[in-house]
C-alpha cells in the first residue's frame, strides 16, 4: 500500500544551511513511501506511462529518468550533496577516481591542446597522461607543484588545463591554489584540483578560485574502505561536457556505491578532524624520536609551507611521511616490525596503513625520477586512521626499535 504524503514535507528546506547540515541532508529526495534514509534505486532502466511520454523523456522535453547510465536517483542525490559541500553548481559521479580524471580531460581537451600536470600527482594519473592522452595528441608538461612562477613560465598559447593535487602524496607539498588559479586564468586555462586528500571538509578549492574539483571517493568520502567511486564538480557549463562524455562512454557510478558514499559524507567532517588530530599528534611525536631524520606533514611548524597550509586548509589531513636513518633495509625493517597497522598503499580508511613509496607506489619511476620527486629509499608513508593514538604510537615504536 502506498501512503500519501504531503509533498511539501518530503524535502528539507536547506536555504542558508552550513556544511554540517548539508553533509547530512543535501540532495536527499524522498519517495511517497516517506522513508527517512536515502532510497537506493537498484534499476537499470525506467518505464514510461505512454509511448508519447517515452518520446518526450528521450527528447529531453520532460524531465525524468531513462536509463541508469544517464541518470539514477540515488547517484543524483550523491552528486547534489557533493556539489553542496564543494560549493559547486553541479557535480557528476564516476565509477572511480581515475574515471573522474579521465572524464574531465576527455570532455575539456582535444588533440593539439597542452596541459600542465604537477610532477607529484597520483601514479595512475601520470600514466593516464603519459601513456594515453599523449597518444591522442594532448601535449603534457610537468611543473613542480609549489613553484607558481614555474607554472607561468610553462604556459603556451594552447594551454587548456592545469591539474594539481594539493597537498601532494607522499611528501605533503602544497601549492597556493588562489595564486595558481590566477596564473591559469591569465593564460586562458582552467585549474583542476584533485581534492582527495583534504576533501571539502578541510579545503574547498572552488572557493579559492579553482574551476573544477575531482575526487577519488574511494578514499575519505567513503572513508571505510568499501567502495570505488569518483566525482567531478564545478560550473554547469563544464559539467555538462563531463556528463556528455560519461553518458556516452559509460564509467558512471553504481547506485549502491553512491548510497554508501552518501552515508560516508554524513560523518566526513567529524572523521577528517579525527584523522587530522591523530596525524598531527603522531607527526609531532615522530619528530622527537631518535632514528627519524625528517617528518613531512604540513601541520608541523617545521614544514616549509605550514603558513600556507593554515591559510588554505582547516586541518592538515591524515597522511604523514617520514625518513628513517638508514636506507631501504631500515625502512623495510621498520614496516615489518609493526603488528597492527596494515601494510598497504591504500589510504582514506579508518584503519591506519603503512607503505614504502620507493618500492610500491613510486616503484616504476627510475632512481633519478624518484630522487627528483624527493622519494628516498628511507621514506615511509603512514595514512593515519581512527584507532587510539596510544595504540598507534605503540605499534610505530616497534618499528623504531627495529631500526
Ligand atoms: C586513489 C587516488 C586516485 C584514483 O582513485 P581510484 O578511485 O582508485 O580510481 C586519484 N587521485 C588520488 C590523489 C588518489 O589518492
Amino acid at each position: 500500500m502506498t501512503i500519501e504524503w504531503d509533498a511539501g514535507r518530503l524535502d528539507s528546506d536547506l536555504e542558508g544551511a552550513s556544511f554540517d547540515t548539508l553533509a547530512v541532508r543535501a540532495g536527499q529526495q524522498r519517495t511517497p513511501e516517506g522513508e527517512h534514509g536515502e532510497p537506493l534505486f537498484f534499476t537499470s532502466s525506467y518505464v514510461f506511462r505512454t509511448a508519447a511520454d517515452a518520446a518526450a523523456r528521450f527528447a529531453g522535453q520532460v524531465p525524468g529518468n531513462v536509463y541508469s547510465r544517464y541518470t539514477n536517483p540515488t547517484v543524483r542525490m550523491f552528486e547534489e550533496r557533493i556539489a553542496a559541500l564543494e560549493g559547486a553548481e553541479q557535480a557528476v559521479a564516476t565509477a572511480s577516481g581515475m574515471s573522474a580524471v579521465l572524464a574531465t580531460v576527455m570532455s575539456l581537451c582535444s588533440a593539439g591542446d597542452h596541459v600542465l600536470v604537477s610532477r607529484s600527482v597520483f601514479g595512475s594519473t601520470i600514466s593516464l597522461f603519459e601513456k594515453y592522452f599523449k597518444r591522442f595528441g594532448v601535449q603534457v608538461d610537468y611543473p613542480a607543484l609549489s613553484d607558481v612562477d614555474g607554472w607561468r613560465a610553462a604556459c603556451k598559447p594552447n594551454t587548456k588545463l592545469f591539474f594539481v593535487e594539493s597537498p601532494s602524496n607522499p611528501l605533503a607539498e602544497l601549492v597556493d591554489i588562489a595564486a595558481l588559479a590566477e596564473v591559469a586564468h591569465a593564460n586562458g586555462a582552467l585549474l583542476v584540483v584533485d581534492n582527495c586528500f583534504c576533501t571539502p571538509a578541510l579545503q574547498q578549492p572552488l572557493k579559492l578560485g579553482a574551476d573544477i574539483v575531482v575526487h577519488s571517493a574511494t578514499k575519505y568520502i567513503d572513508g571505510q574502505g568499501r567502495c570505488l567511486g569518483g566525482v567531478v564538480a564545478g560550473r554547469s557549463k563544464e559539467m555538462q561536457e563531463v556528463v556528455g562524455f560519461l553518458r556516452t562512454a559509460g564509467p558512471t557510478l553504481s547506485p549502491f556505491n553512491a548510497w554508501v558514499f552518501l552515508k560516508g559524507l554524513e560523518t566526513l567532517r567529524i572523521r577528517m578532524q579525527a584523522h587530522s588530530a591523530n596525524a598531527l599528534a603522531l607527526a609531532e611525536w615522530l619528530e622527537q624520536q631518535p632514528g627519524i631524520e625528517r617528518v613531512h606533514y604540513a601541520g608541523l611548524p617545521s614544514h616549509p609551507q605550514h603558513e600556507l597550509a593554515k591559510r588554505q586548509q582547516s586541518a592538515f589531513g591524515a597522511v604523514v611521511s617520514f625518513e628513517v636513518s638508514g636506507g631501504k633495509e631500515a625502512a623495510w625493517r621498520f614496516i615489518d616490525a609493526t603488528r597492527m597497522i596494515s601494510i598497504t598503499t591504500n589510504l582514506g580508511d579508518t584503519k591506519t596503513t603503512i607503505a614504502h613509496p620507493a618500492t610500491t607506489s613510486h616503484g616504476r619511476l627510475s632512481p633519478e625520477e624518484r630522487a627528483n620527486a624527493g622519494i628516498g629509499d628511507n621514506l615511509i608513508r603512514v595514512a593515519v586512521g581512527l584507532e587510539d593514538l596510544e595504540d598507534l604510537k605503540a605499534d610505530l615504536a616497534r618499528g623504531l626499535a627495529a631500526l
